[in-house]
């Protein structure tokens, strides 16, 4: 199903620093994103010149292992982190470029986050957290949200508080809450860290269907649930060391 495309990755890397034509019309585009820690001792590379782009369509997946760099990327790229270095581009729109309140407007409206932290707010009700996304919530808002629990396993918690939920249930809720809003970049960070094989599996189910209408970018170092990702990239050491595209008949 994987082939291997080091061939079309040294052409990027060679492109770096020219202005390469997008693989994707309205795709994101990361050029020679660089993330250092400095501290008094040494400077930290949390990621090193990673150039790569992701369709508005595709179902991505980041891998590598611990401490590669995986959750920095998807922070640079969502723009929760500002990076030392380099650009992203959504479309035609200079994300890296745009001012503070440009890009919380950008993100409210196209992004979704599922971290592996769920973050609840304490006081309100599994259903009330998952249409935090939502301004005004109308009853059709609602019902979406009911489906999405059910789907997720955990319709039997709408009512229910944070607090009387399991760690699992909660980052289900969270899942909930980023996929409300049908964004058009989902961004997801080690789903299916603290769930079994089986619920692993439904819940990658329901993050999937997020590609009938948007992207959906996802950090594991779980192989097995990017079976059928467009496109996968390998990270180690915070460098881009290659990418599998998939095949398919
Ligand atoms: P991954 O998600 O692949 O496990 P991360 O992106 O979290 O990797 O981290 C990449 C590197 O950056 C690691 O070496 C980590 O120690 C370092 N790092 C991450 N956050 C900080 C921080 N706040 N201060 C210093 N170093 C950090
Ligand atoms: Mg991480």
């Amino acid at each position: 199903q994987w082939t291997h495309c080091h061939a079309s990755l040294h052409l990027m890397n060679s492109l770096n620093h020219a202005t390469p034509a997008p693989l994707f019309e309205g795709g994101v585009r990361a050029q020679n994103l660089t993330l250092t820690y400095a501290s008094p001792r040494s400077t930290t590379y949390a990621v090193r010149d990673v150039s790569l782009e992701i369709g508005p369509q595709q179902f991505a997946g980041i891998v590598g292992p611990s401490g590669s760099g995986k959750s920095s990327m998807l922070y640079l790229m969502s723009g929760l982190r500002t990076a030392t270095s380099g650009e992203v581009f959504f479309g035609d729109f200079h994300y890296s470029a745009a001012t503070p309140s440009q890009k919380l407007d950008f993100r409210r409206r196209e992004f979704g986050f599922i971290f592996q932290s769920p973050h609840l707010v304490p006081y309100l009700s599994v259903l009330e957290n998952v249409l935090v996304p939502i301004e005004n919530p109308k009853t059709d808002d609602k019902a979406f949200a009911l489906e999405l629990l059910e789907r997720l396993g955990i319709a039997e918690l709408a009512a229910k508080f944070p607090n009387e939920c399991s760690g699992g249930e909660r980052v289900r809720v969270s899942m909930a809450r980023g996929l409300v809003h049908r964004p058009k970049w989902l961004w997801v960070d080690e789903p299916t860290a603290s769930l079994d094989h089986v619920t692993g599996a439904t819940v990658m189910n329901v993050l999937r269907t997020q590609t009938q209408h948007g992207a959906l970018v996802v950090v594991t170092h779980d192989l097995e649930i990017l079976d059928d990702a467009d496109v996968v990239f390998k990270m180690r050491d915070g460098v881009l060391v290659g990418h599998d595209v998939a095949v398919r008949s």
